[in-house]
């Protein structure tokens, strides 16, 4: 197979580029870089790929940092400390291997708080198959999945709200869909990539997912130059299992791209092939796209492949592109050989080596290029992030907004729909009446059926009832003031609003 698709990806990814300073592969200065060995298999792989990256001259001077489970065991929930933020804004440029998140306890994943806090919108992932010298039913596969970095469900605002219902909020921003769309077409664009993909749940999320979509839409019309399809996820994931050669670029939002990330990566032989890139417009991050396998933890059994190759993508950035190939075309000359962790096990494989026999044999191998996968080239400087010329965002003139209505999230776990429904609509008498109640979701009221599941949890929707269409604050005060009187737990309230004239809320299903 060809492996010429590959080299773009690491060529530039048009990354916003490192400072001067860090552009410093001619001169061989040492260019600072955050290192984070991480928790499980995260030391290991992190030593293998340090000694391959010295072996083979990269001018870094890695500055340690602690973070992940150690620090959070320590009573620091975040799992980070100041000092170790320091370093980030200064080096711009960090390295790091996975981290365990415990379970419970209050710990927010260090992972998203670190992709959030610094603005790495962006995460890259590259899934290649080496076929046929790693085992894989999919030889032809070379796609890169974008995945937006910094919204979605991993915004991680969630409130049990009744004794029965937990609530997770789906948080998909314009900046957020036009910052990740953009970055998608570019990429596809300056790598030669022929089509970009968007997969979402539309027809289910019509305006969070719906949203991503219509960017996708107004923003791909200014790329003519590159195909664009769209797949509901579900049939996208399954795609990628069953038919993945036919993807190229993928566009989509946080969890999806998570999930359909993990499951490429494996069809191209292991999880622990891929590495990938965090980009924002003032630091990069480069990890592998794996977590720290507490299970093979300690055992020397890890690959260390993916991280190796989310460090190859770090010195593209820091303008070590000389560097970048002598170990990329090395790992490759490695895999081609046969020479192979246990993850990779197959027909190919002639020698099975632990994480650090298996970083020797990648340092054995540095001068050679690979004999029948296609060798990378790399060049610098990266070139100009597009990001310089051309805003990300610009935040547009605000809509002409009209609250039209409230729903009121009710906690009730004794009346009947209908109950609740003559209760609510008996004694309201404000600018607004009751137009409907649903239960997760589902219109219960008024001509709710018997079979449908109740829960604790009542989204009960007033509108305004004068001709106007149009309501004050002062309504939906008087509002909750009357439920209150009437010994009614409200939960919270969500304004229905219209934006020049456009609906801004979603119909209950039913109604
Ligand atoms: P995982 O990716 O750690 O492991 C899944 C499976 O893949 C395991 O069987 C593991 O042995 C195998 N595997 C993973 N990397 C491998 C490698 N390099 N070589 C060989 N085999 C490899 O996923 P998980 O078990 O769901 O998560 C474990 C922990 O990692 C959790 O605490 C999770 O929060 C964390 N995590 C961290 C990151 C990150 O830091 N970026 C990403 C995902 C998960």
């Amino acid at each position: 197979m060809s492996l010429d698709r590959i080299d773009p990806i690491f060529e530039s990814s048009f990354l916003q580029p490192a400072d001067e300073a860090q552009r410093s592969a001619t001169s061989k200065v040492a260019v600072p870089v955050t290192v984070a060995y991480g928790d499980g298999i995260g030391p290991e792989i992190m030593e293998a790929t340090l000694n391959i990256l010295a072996a083979a001259g990269a001018a870094i001077a890695p500055e340690k940092i602690e973070i992940g489970e150690r620090v959070y065991l320590s009573g620091n929930t975040a799992g980070i400390e100041p000092a170790a933020w320091e370093s980030l804004r200064r080096t711009k440029v960090f390295l790091k291997s996975p981290i365990t998140t415990p379970s419970g306890g209050g710990y927010k994943s260090l992972n998203v708080t670190v992709r959030k806090t610094l603005g790495l919108y962006a995460n890259v992932r590259p899934c290649v198959a080496y076929a046929p010298f790693v085992d894989t039913p999919h030889p032809k596969m070379n796609m890169v999945i974008v995945r937006e970095n910094e919204e979605d469900l991993y915004a991680g605002i969630e409130h049990r709200q009744t004794d029965e219902v937990f609530q997770c909020l789906k948080l998909i921003t314009r900046p957020g869909c036009e910052k990740i769309v953009r970055y998608a077409f570019e990429y596809a664009r300056a790598h030669g990539r022929k089509k970009v993909t968007s997969m979402v749940k539309d027809n289910i999320m019509k305006m969070t997912d719906g949203l991503f979509q219509k960017v996708f839409e107004e923003i791909g019309a200014e790329y003519p130059d590159i195909a664009q399809e769209k797949y509901i996820i579900d049939i996208g994931a399954a795609r990628i299992a069953s038919k993945p050669e036919r993807f190229d670029v993928i566009v989509t939002p946080n969890l999806y791209g998570d999930i359909i990330s993990d499951i490429a990566a494996e069809i191209t032989g292991s999880v622990g092939l891929a590495g990938s890139a965090n980009i924002g417009e003032h630091v990069a991050m480069f990890e592998a796209i794996h977590g720290s396998a507490p299970d093979i933890s300690g055992q020397d059994l890890a690959n260390p492949s993916g991280l190796l190759l989310g460090a190859v993508m770090m010195l593209v950035h820091i303008g070590q592109a000389d560097v970048a190939e002598r170990v990329h075309n090395a790992w490759l000359r490695t895999i081609e050989d046969g020479q192979h962790t246990v993850d990779l096990k197959g027909p190919k494989s002639e020698t099975i080596l632990g994480t650090q026999a298996f970083a020797q044999a990648v340092i054995a191998c540095l001068g050679q290029e690979p004999q029948t996968l296609a060798p990378v080239r790399y060049k610098n400087p990266a070139p100009k992030a597009f990001a310089a010329s051309k805003p990300l965002y610009t935040r547009k003139a605000p809509a002409l907004k009209t609250m039209v209505g409230v729903d009121v999230f009710v906690h009730d776990a004794v009346r009947t729909p209908d109950a609740l429904g003559a209760m609510l609509t008996a004694f309201n008498d404000s600018r607004l009446e009751l137009q409907v109640i649903t239960n997760r979701g589902v219109k219960v009221f008024p001509g709710g059926f018997p079979e449908t599941f109740c829960t604790d949890h009542w989204r009960c929707r007033f509108v305004a009832t004068d001709a106007s269409g149009v309501i004050g604050h002062a309504d939906i005060c008087k509002l909750l003031s009357r439920l209150t009187e009437f010994g009614i737990d409200v939960i919270k309230t969500e304004n229905l609003c219209t934006f020049d004239g456009e609906r801004g809320f979603a119909l209950a299903q039913g109604q």
